[in-house]
């Protein structure tokens, strides 16, 4: 998945941008709120983690100009300010989800991923297709009942797909999952991990679409 981090604390930021990518993410983390408003009218991200006390531009009013332009993007809140009323706001404001440094990563990132969740998958839990099972969750794919170990970019082609089941999803949009600012890929990128996802789970998992993409085989 794709996810914006809007975060002016560099200790705070770093070690996210890191634990996101170890599970899978594209991270592009912005360190000002007038940076986040410009990146979410440019791109289209899966989630984003708001700050509140953000330079140039305050974390609330980012989030009230993206919900005045009708983007659902799902908004977890993430911030030192923990009062009620602030926490109030903020979700009225139209976050899905509040939580108050010090945080707990491990929390954070449960959270995430259940507003990737909901968002994607229905609160759908786990996708299947004749032996092989796969839990966006755990991150746990398995393959006639055996665990299968996929690496974290086949982690990050796979999920949107099993997150989005039955839809295309086109080279450029599995990309752009794939990728963060300043990372390039190279041009036959997804088509490798595409066949290192197929090596260990099955030629038949994912359904490439003529023309149009890629997507995961019906049950
Ligand atoms: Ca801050």
């Amino acid at each position: 998945m794709r996810l914006l981090l809007a975060e002016d604390d560099a200790m705070i930021g770093s070690a996210l941008q890191a634990l996101l990518a170890k599970d899978g993410h594209a991270v592009d983390w912005v360190r000002d709120g007038a940076a986040a408003d410009a990146a979410l009218r440019a791109d289209s991200y899966d989630l984003l983690i708001l700050d509140l006390g953000l330079p140039r531009m305050d974390g609330l009013a980012v989030l009230r100009t993206l919900r005045a332009r009708k983007d659902t993007t799902p908004v977890i809140i993430a911030t030192a300010r923990d009062g009620v009323h602030e926490r109030v706001a903020g979700l009225d404001a139209g976050a899905d989800d509040y939580v108050v440094k010090p945080y707990d990563y491990d929390e954070l990132l449960a959270r995430i991923r259940a507003q990737l969740r909901r968002a994607h998958g229905g609160g759908r839990s786990t996708w299947r297709h004749g032996e092989v099972e796969i839990d966006p969750s755990r991150h746990l794919a398995m393959r006639a009942g055996r665990v299968v170990e996929l690496t974290a970019r086949e982690w990050a082609v796979l999920l949107p797909l099993v997150l989005r089941a039955g839809s295309v999803l086109s080279r450029e949009q599995i990309e752009d999952r794939l990728c963060g600012w300043g990372h390039s890929l190279s041009s036959n990128a997804v088509e490798v991990y595409i066949h290192g996802i197929r090596k260990k789970l099955g030629s038949d998992c994912i359904q490439n679409i003529r023309g149009l993409g890629y997507r995961m085989a019906g049950p």
